[in-house]
């Protein structure tokens, strides 16, 4: 269905409340379970803007060229979307230098544009992410049980230290 024809939809001033990637944590496209765009109906989406109004009963989860018209934004909705794109190749690039295994520790560990991060086998077959001098044993409240997992958050906290140094040579 196309929102844009239905009489009662607000067209104008909708806000948007966040950007999501719904392709994150897959690691390859067919994996991925594409959104279609609520207000248009047509664009398959991956980047899910979610737009909320005041006089319409619940939020929206559309593309960005929906986005741009529904906030009347034509700058942001693009930008905060290729900041996410920005962040996926960074990830793809950090995914692809290999781990090096420590049999004697059981850790695994990489260099990664100067900094050393670190997967550490804890108690109760869960992993611990070192990197500089942070350590992440949990994710609200919930042991890191997978590898898999740690090495994607393992980036995330890459990309914290990073941009917390970038500011500080700035
Ligand atoms: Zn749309």
């Amino acid at each position: 269905m196309n929102l844009w024809d239905v009489k009662g939809v607000p067209h104008k001033g909708w806000k948007c409340e966040g950007v999501i990637d719904v392709g994150d944590g897959t690691s390859s496209s067919d994996e991925i379970e594409y959104e279609q765009c609520e207000m248009c109906g047509n664009e398959k989406i991956r980047y899910v803007h979610i737009m909320k109004h005041a006089n319409y009963f619940r939020e929206l989860r559309v593309g960005c060229v929906c986005a741009e018209k529904m906030s009347g934004d034509y700058e942001n909705p693009r930008k905060i979307e290729n900041a996410l794109k920005n962040k996926l190749l960074r990830k793809k690039n950090y995914l692809r230098k290999p781990w090096k295994y420590n049999p004697a520790k059981g850790t695994y560990s990489k260099k990664y544009k100067g900094m050393y991060i670190t997967l550490v086998r804890g108690r109760y077959d869960s992993w611990g992410i070192y990197c500089d001098k942070y350590r992440l044993w949990q994710v609200r409240g919930q042991k890191i049980k997978e590898l898999k997992a740690a090495e994607a958050l393992a980036f995330e906290l890459y990309e914290l230290c990073h941009r917390r140094q970038e500011t500080m040579v700035a």
